[in-house]
């Protein structure tokens, strides 16, 4: 059985004193689940707020950065490399997620390639896919997820795979309020699952999770979750609310 993962991915949101709120809400709230066992929970805020969240959210929550740079450090002016990452004892990233695909020009050759420098640098990843509207409305979303999927597939051995959760995200899913209904998600995290199957193993099939994002709210969070090839969530606007994201972090009980 897959352990179920919810992540948070704050974006480029918060000021000192909403993230010190954020910090707090999310330290007190009450949880219905064992996060030792049952439910795996990363945060991912923006990168000048990093040290503060490791410092003082609750420690059976993991702290992810949102990108990295896979070279050694050194002279990369504006660049956080995933050795500086792993310094400050942060355990995850998130790779290729669509806004830094979109406005960050970051193909699926460099999202793949990130994901294999971050798993060397002992990093375990949230590495994004997803397809936009058009592709959604022309048929061709497998298509678009099968060469997504290719890059990262070559650059992993099947061990890589251990340190690797696929978050999928479709484009016109995220920051809309257009959440995937239950059955469209599970249709293509099926799809991925035999993907792998197909492309990398049976084992490496069965036990990565996917994770499912794209407008996820303490609403819609428990129907999504009671499907069989939805091992998660990766959440934005509804993860910088304290309650909210308790909630949907409850509601995988
Ligand atoms: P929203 O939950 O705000 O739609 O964002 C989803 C997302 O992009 C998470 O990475």
């Amino acid at each position: 059985k897959r352990r179920f993962f919810i992540g948070g991915n704050w974006k480029a949101n918060g000021s000192p004193a909403s993230v010190k709120q954020l910090i707090e809400e999310l330290n007190s709230a009450k949880l219905e689940v064992d996060t030792s066992k049952d439910v795996e929970v990363v945060c991912s805020p923006p990168f000048v707020y990093l040290s503060q969240v490791k410092s003082d959210l609750r420690k059976d929550y993991a702290v992810a950065a949102q990108n990295m740079w896979d070279k050694a450090p050194g002279a990369w002016t504006g660049e956080t490399p995933a050795a500086m990452l792993k310094d400050m004892s942060i355990d995850w990233v998130v790779l290729g997620h669509s806004e830094r695909r979109e406005s960050c020009g970051e193909t699926s050759e460099v999202v793949a390639s990130k994901t294999k420098f971050a798993i060397e640098s002992g990093l375990s990843t949230i590495t994004c896919i997803g397809e936009k509207l058009e592709e959604r409305e022309s048929g061709k979303t497998f298509e678009l997820l099968d060469l997504q999927m290719k890059p990262i597939a070559a650059a992993l051995n099947e061990e890589d795979w251990d340190k690797v959760v696929l978050a999928y995200e479709p484009v016109w899913a995220i920051g809309t309020g257009k959440v995937a209904t239950p059955e469209q998600a599970e249709e293509t995290h099926a799809f991925l699952r035999k993907w792998l199957a197909d492309n990398v193993s049976q084992k490496v099939s069965d036990s990565v999770r996917i994770l499912y994002g794209g407008s996820v709210n303490n609403k819609n969070s428990e129907e999504l979750g009671t499907k069989p090839n939805i091992d998660g969530f990766l959440v934005g606007g509804a993860s910088l609310k304290g309650g909210a994201f308790t909630t949907i972090i409850n509601s995988a009980k």
